[in-house]
């Protein structure tokens, strides 16, 4: 090293110290430290004991010399970040406005100590073990038995001669062992449990896409790989065969899955294909158990990391391949700072590593499907399944059945399609797509729905008040007694819950075994776990839950899928509405029927002829796609310009109200140039969380960076004028959903 100073970031989240920091490098740590390494640094006035990450080091400085501090220590013995690492964090502190210190704390793992055994081995001393094993003690029979296993733990040799610990203390003492001690892993996958499985033989779409993406593996010119295979294609067995091709060149594949529930049936099919290459990692490990396998990954000793969005971060030494799967999930946001995207942060990896980067999903998200329409990404498709057919999709129209006198909650079809389910000893799932606590208000004599015309989503209807609010500009207009359209008087707000159709499922199928799953039956750890288990195993005729059992599940004696109000998602009040329907009924219908019988599948609803209900029904993804990017094309919204989501919540509604209106002032006061949409202030779609009330603006441009820095500039002046202390201010950039 000839540099003299170090640039170290401080570990604390504040915007004042947000910035590198000049040490001296002592003498004595000169050899041993590089870059990404945690130290000890004095800081501040008072010289307080600091920790600090090492990005650079310089022989230039920006203070007096004679005020520069030197270095206490190094923290680790290796480094926390590679310098790739440490670029990605200045990208997420920039993309998603946090400290860089914040961003560096999320990348990095817990650290936690390692865990070690202790071992017993032989020294050289000859002469001395010569003249202990003439002597016949339990010391030589130690002896003895470390010439044969060369090394044991203090309890191996214990158990083995059935002694304690005292004669390998004295041996010890004589120098003729030594104790040493070994670092070991927490292992968390018994690679012994899974059974090994080969490849199939890939059908004509399969080999395509295999083909395809892997003669792009490690040109750094290719471009990320959207694939749109259609539910039960067999993406999986694509993504086996990039990871394999992966390992084949001497590289790492990162593997994402949605969440974690997803995480043992991938290690499952992951493990046994790869064997001890695989790990995973996820929030419910224990620090210990994380740190582990970040260390297995960063010393080569795995190949393949599994699990959800935080495992972007593994530290692999030569990434090859960042495979999402079901990129369209909203999970791959997080939702506390720095707000990432893995999506995002995927493509950022691309660029600063070289990996390649693959996007799988059947029905994927309207950013990533236009990013390969205009040429960003390149797109393989696969339109068919592997070895079943699509299920039956029949759409129910729930005014004709109120017209037809049926007022409980089951079409006539769906009811009898779930009495010969029963009959048959089928199996049924009943599911509710239920977000928040939102509602709508529409007619159920005509399926009108109440909207705000300036910002084409739906009211949101306010009990107290008795109003209807647009959650993105604050209109509000009186809930009227009469449909606007067919003017009768059969307006009323909307609202069905698991319990609600549990209670009705008992009422009309008294025979029939149930189980519910959703947030109120799932609190418990492995609570998730069970109910799907029971289920499999046959132990319930019907399943009612919420989206929690739409992703990913093979439940292969499952022949109906009943989606009970397919209208609860589609007037939430968000300009996503018509997307996320889309994809989870198309998601959930692909539940229906995946083993040999044919499957059926019922969407009820209000408005059947919803574009987002009828090409659902069809499985008919690309049509789908060019109606709602045309509307977004029309209204303005993502991908044709950036919205930003500036939310406070707090107990003082007012307070909210009035901060978030001098805001707006500034705003206005900064737009005259930019000429940004500004929205609001407005109620979050959920608008109060226990006591806390939930008020945002949004502002909506075409550059995102204008955006940003824009309302990063108007938030600074806003506190400058305001105390926002009893605040919590919530920034998001084009928010998957629900804000
Ligand atoms: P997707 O993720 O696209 O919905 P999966 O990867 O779950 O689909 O595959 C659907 C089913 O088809 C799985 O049971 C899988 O084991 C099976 N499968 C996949 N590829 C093949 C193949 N080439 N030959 C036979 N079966 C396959
Ligand atoms: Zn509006």
């Amino acid at each position: 090293m000839k540099e003299k100073y170090a640039d170290i970031i401080i570990d604390i989240n504040n915007k004042n110290v947000d910035r590198s920091f000049s040490y001296a490098l002592p003498e004595e740590i000169k050899k041993d430290i590089t870059i990404g390494m945690r130290v000890k640094v004095p800081f501040g006035k008072g010289n307080r004991t600091r920790e600090g990450y090492v990005i650079g080091f310089s022989d230039e400085i920006k203070i007096d010399e004679n005020k520069i501090k030197p270095i206490i220590e190094i923290t680790d013995k290796y480094p926390i970040f590679s310098p790739d690492m440490i670029t990605l964090a200045k990208w997420m502190s920039k993309k998603y406005y946090t400290t860089l210190s914040a961003s560096l704390q999320c990348i990095m793992p817990k650290i936690t100590k390692d865990k070690t055994i202790k071992y017993v081995y032989l020294t050289d001393a000859e002469k001395e073990i010569e003249e202990c094993l003439k002597k016949v003690t339990l010391q030589s029979q130690v002896i003895l038995y470390l010439k044969k296993n060369k090394r044991a733990t203090i309890n191996e040799i214990k158990t083995a001669l059935g002694i304690t610990i005292s004669p390998i203390k004295t041996l010890e003492k004589k120098g003729i062992v030594r104790i040493g001690e070994k670092e070991v892993r927490r292992e968390v996958i018994d690679t012994e449990k899974y059974e090994k499985t080969k490849p199939f033989i890939p059908t004509d779409e399969q080999k395509n896409a295999i083909e395809k993406i892997s003669s792009s593996l490690g040109k750094k010119d290719s471009r990320p790989i959207l694939v749109r295979g259609v539910t039960g294609s067999g993406k999986t067995e694509i993504y086996l065969r990039i990871i394999e091709e992966t390992i084949n060149r001497g590289e790492q594949a990162i593997m994402l899955v949605p969440e974690i529930s997803l995480t043992p049936q991938t290690v499952e099919r992951f493990t046994g294909r790869f064997g001890k290459n695989v790990s995973f990692t996820h929030s419910k490990m224990t620090d210990e158990e994380r740190f582990d396998q970040w260390k297995k990954a960063r010393e080569g000793e795995i190949s393949i990391m599994i699990g959800p969005r935080s495992a972007i971060f593994t530290p692999f030494n030569k990434l090859g391949v960042i495979i999402i799967d079901e990129e369209h999930e909203n999970s791959y946001k997080s939702d506390t700072t720095p707000k990432y995207s893995a999506r995002e942060t995927a493509i950022k990896l691309k660029e600063i590593t070289g990996c390649q980067v693959v996007l799988g999903s059947a029905t994927p998200s309207i950013e990533s499907y236009y990013n390969a329409e205009i040429g960003n990404y390149e797109l393989i498709t696969l339109e068919n399944r592997v070895n079943m057919s699509f299920p039956k999709v029949y759409v129910t129209d729930m005014r004709q059945e109120l017209a037809n006198g049926n007022r409980s909650i089951f079409s006539k079809p769906l009811f009898d399609a779930i009495e010969e389910n029963l009959k048959n000893g089928k199996q049924t799932i009943l599911f509710l797509n239920r977000r928040g606590h939102s509602t709508f208000v529409s007619c159920r004599k005509c399926g009108y729905v109440m909207t705000c015309e300036d910002c084409n989503v739906s009211y949101t209807y306010h009990l107290h008040s008795n109003k209807l609010v647009c959650h993105y500009c604050s209109k509000t207009v009186d809930n009227p007694d009469k449909c606007p359209q067919c003017g009768l008087p059969y307006i009323k707000y909307f609202g069905v819950g698991t319990q609600k159709v549990e209670e009705a499922a008992k009422k009309y199928f008294p025979t029939a075994r149930i189980l519910r799953m959703d947030l109120d039956t799932t609190g418990k750890k492995h609570s998730h776990e069970n109910i799907l288990n029971e289920f499999k195993k046959g132990n319930a005729d019907i399943l009612i839950g919420t989206q929690m059992i739409a992703k990913g599940l093979d439940f292969p004696n499952v022949t109906l899928v009943g989606v009970v109000a397919a209208d609860l998602t589609l007037n939430i009040g968000d300009f996503r509405c018509g997307e996320v329907s889309f994809q989870l009924l198309t998601q959930v219908s692909g539940r229906a029927g995946r083993a040999n019988d044919e499957g059926k599948v019922f969407i009820q609803s209000y408005q059947p002829e919803h574009y987002s209900i009828e090409l659902a029904a069809k499985n008919d993804y690309v049509s789908f796609y060019k109606k709602e990017i045309e509307i977004r094309r029309i209204q303005m919204y993502p991908p044709f310009s950036h919205i930003f989501f500036v939310m406070f919540s707090g107990e003082n509604e007012k307070f909210l109200i009035d901060s978030l209106n001098m805001l707006m002032d500034i705003f206005k006061t900064y737009n005259a140039r930019t000429n940004f949409d500004l929205l609001g202030p407005a109620p979050a779609v959920i608008s109060k969380i226990k006591k806390q009330y939930r008020w945002k603006v949004i502002v909506k441009g075409i550059e995102e960076e204008r955006v940003r820095n824009f309302v990063l500039y108007c938030m600074d002046r806003l506190r400058e004028k305001v105390d926002l202390s009893s605040v919590t201010v919530n920034m998001t950039l084009d928010p998957t959903f629900i804000q």
